[in-house]
């Protein structure tokens, strides 16, 4: 479905990214793990045009993107067909809930309004959050707002989803009911990326696990073969810090 080779960034001077090769397939849970600042944010930044790679190729629904010399139109097609989900949920402070899922049905998809805010309403049923439909950012819990992030990601119903340490803003006694709202699209089908501090989340939902640092995947494989036979002493060093 997707496919990166050799993704560069630098930033001031400092690779950031150092030739990333990632490969995903439909219907695929890929959980990235790694350390604070090795650039695993950034590289779903690049996945989807919020920043620009300095090399790099992307395959993505049959077309072959040189990522630092993408058109417009090349670009668009990509965020049509991806969605991003924030670790600081990124809604619009000004609107509603509703109208926070709305928004890119109307405004990156041309939807018409009315099915557009039929889909929002539905959305927020699903997750049992109807009632909080016309509430402001401001009036919902932060676990509250990052299902409204997830609403808001699906209902555009993308190939795949990006998310950025969904729940790191989260209490912690928050962090179990987001975590189960995106294993549970996990479990529909919906291909999706995803970087976390959650061990348990990557342990038990990751169909591919990748180990990150240094701007670089140091090692990829099933949450088995990581979090139990890891072959690389970086992979071994950072599990042990954590247990
Ligand atoms: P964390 O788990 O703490 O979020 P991360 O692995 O996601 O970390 P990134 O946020 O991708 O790491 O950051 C990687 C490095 O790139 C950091 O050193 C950061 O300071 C740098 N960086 C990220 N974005 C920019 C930017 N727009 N300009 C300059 N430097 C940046």
């Amino acid at each position: 479905l997707l496919k990166i080779t050799d993704l560069k960034k630098q930033f001031n001077g400092q690779q950031i990214l150092n030739g990333i090769d990632l490969s995903i397939n439909k219907g695929e849970v890929v959980v990235i793990i790694g350390p604070s600042g090795s650039g695993k944010t950034t590289l779903l930044r690049n996945l989807n045009f919020l920043e620009q790679a300095d090399s790099g190729l992307m395959e993505f629904a049959g077309e072959k993107i040189n990522l630092a010399q993408a058109t417009k139109s090349e670009i668009q097609m990509v965020r049509r067909k991806t969605a991003m989900v924030f670790q600081n949920y990124n809604l619009f402070k000004n609107k509603t809930a509703q109208e926070n899922i709305a928004e890119g049905l109307i405004y990156g998809h041309g939807e018409n309004a009315k099915t557009a805010n039929q889909k929002a309403v539905q959305a927020l049923k699903n997750l049992g959050l109807d009632k909080r439909k016309d509430y402001y950012p401001s009036q919902l819990s932060g676990g509250q707002q990052q299902r409204i992030g997830i609403a808001r990601a699906t209902v555009l119903n993308p190939e795949i989803i990006l998310f950025d340490e969904p729940t790191s803003a989260l209490d912690p006694e928050l962090v179990g009911t987001v975590l189960k709202d995106i294993q549970q699209l996990a479990e529909q089908g919906q291909t999706m990326i995803v970087v976390t501090h959650q061990m348990w989340f990557a342990r038990n939902v990751a169909s591919r696990v990748l180990f990150f640092a240094d701007g670089e995947i140091i090692e990829s494989g099933t949450p088995v073969q990581i979090f139990e036979h890891p072959q690389k002493q970086r992979t071994k060093q950072f599990l042990n810090a954590l247990a």
